[in-house]
């Protein structure tokens, strides 16, 4: 078992967090957010004052943090964590960025000697509780190998994508895909209820056919269709329309510098752009079926 200090404890943070304590790893925990550390401290995982503090005497540091923008401030500068942390200490960032700056931080950490792993997730908060996440790396195969037994303890599929931010640019052109099908999915149960057909009916007959896809699966839009998920609370909590954006950009942005073509990628950008206007910035991106007005 490993002493782990985890940052970041959101709505993917926090349940990942979590299983660390459930297997058994020693964890330290830090948030910006008072009720996401006492909820961790609750279930046995110490905490400090600073994230700082929090990563003095750990093995393995972990963040899961909203965007680049957030994982620069914790780990770079004369402030950062790679300042401070011992040669060796294992570093794994599990948050969504861009892989140019997954490669940035990772080649400040080479120059100190502490390794470093981009390895975004897949799964949803669904898959972070049930610790069934996808873990998508980049970085040399030693700091894979290092850091696989401890993402085991969060996830049940491990990749290694290839060097350093790759495992944000297969990210990335994963959820763009997630983008596009949550928006198909919605039109398509929009357009049967408008002719009268039952959602949850539709919603089974386009799972065994071959409109099937994980939103239909295990993530409906539709309100009611399927228990415990975002669309069956008034779309509260997983994954943010505001975070669905970031990737969104982050997928334009790299398309843009590689002269690829993303139509739909782009339509979808659009969509979920449209749909945070209208003030749905905070709501899970299922959400975007409120653009078809199911309710
Ligand atoms: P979130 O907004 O729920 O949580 C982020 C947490 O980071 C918050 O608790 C916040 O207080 C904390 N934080 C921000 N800056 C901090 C700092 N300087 N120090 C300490 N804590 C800080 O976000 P989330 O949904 O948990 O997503 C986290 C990352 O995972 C994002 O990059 C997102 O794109 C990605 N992701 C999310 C999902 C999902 O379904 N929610 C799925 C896959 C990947």
């Amino acid at each position: 078992m490993a002493t782990i200090t985890f940052i970041g404890l959101g709505n993917m943070g926090g349940p990942m967090a979590s299983n660390l304590v459930k297997a058994g790893h020693d964890v330290t925990v830090f948030d910006l957010s008072k009720d996401a550390v006492a909820a961790l401290v609750s279930e046995g995982a110490k905490t400090a004052d600073t994230a700082h503090e929090a990563a003095k005497g750990a093995e393995c540091v972990i963040t899961m943090l909203p965007a680049g923008k957030h994982v620069e401030a914790v780990y770079l500068g004369e402030d950062g964590l790679l300042a401070a942390l011992p040669d060796g200490t294992l570093v794994i960032d599990s948050s969504t960025i861009s892989p140019e700056t997954a490669r940035g931080v990772a080649e400040q950490a080479e120059a100190r000697r502490i390794p470093f792993l981009d390895a975004p997730v897949s799964g949803g908060v669904g898959g972070a509780k049930a610790g069934t996440l996808t873990f998508i790396c980049g970085g040399d195969e030693d700091t894979y190998n290092k850091a696989k037994p401890i993402l085991e303890s969060m996830g049940k599929n491990i990749f290694h994508a290839g060097d350093h931010g790759a495992g944000q640019v297969a990210k990335i052109c994963n959820n763009m895909l997630l983008a596009i099908l949550m928006a198909g999915t919605s039109e398509a149960l929009a357009l049967g209820v408008k002719n009268g057909l039952d959602p949850a009916v539709l919603s089974e007959v386009m799972k065994q056919s071959s409109g099937g896809n994980w939103a239909l699966n295990v993530y409906n839009p539709w309100p009611g269709v399927m228990e415990g998920v975002p669309a069956s609370r008034g779309y509260e909590g997983g994954f943010l329309v505001n975070l669905m954006n970031k990737d969104l950009g982050l997928a334009f942005d790299n398309a843009v510098k590689n002269h690829a073509a993303i139509p739909m990628g782009s339509l979808a950008r659009n969509l979920f752009e449209l749909h945070a206007g209208q003030g749905n910035g905070t709501l899970d991106f299922s959400s975007i079926q409120r653009l078809y007005k199911p309710e």
